[in-house]
């Protein structure tokens, strides 16, 4: 199985720890190169069974300044062509303005959609429900999965929810 994955988020949230710990000693490519590609691959996480290719997709995050109509639809195509899309959330933040932003981006595609709560080690378990709960009315997410990037819980089951899909 092989696919590409795309992890979008505000900053912050984990994104980078994330591939850090996926990818971890499996590191096939990790550039920091700047490439010409508009996708930016981060990481690749291969076993025998599998290899996921994270790629980063420019321009999903709220822009500081307006991007042109080009460079938006650029990003939202990209959100077609990858098999998964990961939503990544801080569990300590909850909802904000940059998420409503790219929750209205991700309307636009039919690639499955999963909700990754990370930093789920500084929330008290009681808060996990209704934030799960907020999210799940603002869009019809395929899996949704508490993580905690930093100290690696629940990211092998993440990883075999991407296979599932794949
Ligand atoms: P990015 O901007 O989305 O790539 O976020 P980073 O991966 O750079 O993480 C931002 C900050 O959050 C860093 O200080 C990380 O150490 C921290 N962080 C990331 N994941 C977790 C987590 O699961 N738990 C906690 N407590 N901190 C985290
Ligand atoms: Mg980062």
């Amino acid at each position: 199985k092989s696919g590409f994955v795309s992890i979008i988020g505000r900053p912050n949230v984990g994104k980078s720890t994330f591939l850090n710990k996926v990818v971890g000693q499996k590191i096939a490519i990790m550039s920091d190169k700047p490439q010409t590609t508009r996708n930016k691959v981060q990481g690749v996480y291969s076993e025998n069974q599998a290899q996921i290719v994270f790629i980063d997709t420019p321009g999903i995050h709220k822009p500081k300044h307006k991007l042109g109509d080009f460079m938006m639809k650029v990003a939202q195509n990209t959100l077609k062509e990858v098999d998964i899309i990961l939503f990544m959330i801080n569990a300590e933040e909850g909802y904000g303005r940059g998420d409503e932003f790219i929750i209205e981006k991700l309307q636009g595609t039919s690639t499955p959609v999963f909700l990754v709560i990370n930093k789920i080690d500084q929330i008290h378990p009681d808060q996990l429900l209704p934030l799960i709960e907020k999210y799940n009315n603002l869009y019809s997410f395929k899996e949704i999965i508490p993580i905690s990037a930093l100290e690696g819980n629940n990211v092998p089951t993440l990883v075999d929810q991407i296979k599932a899909y794949l």
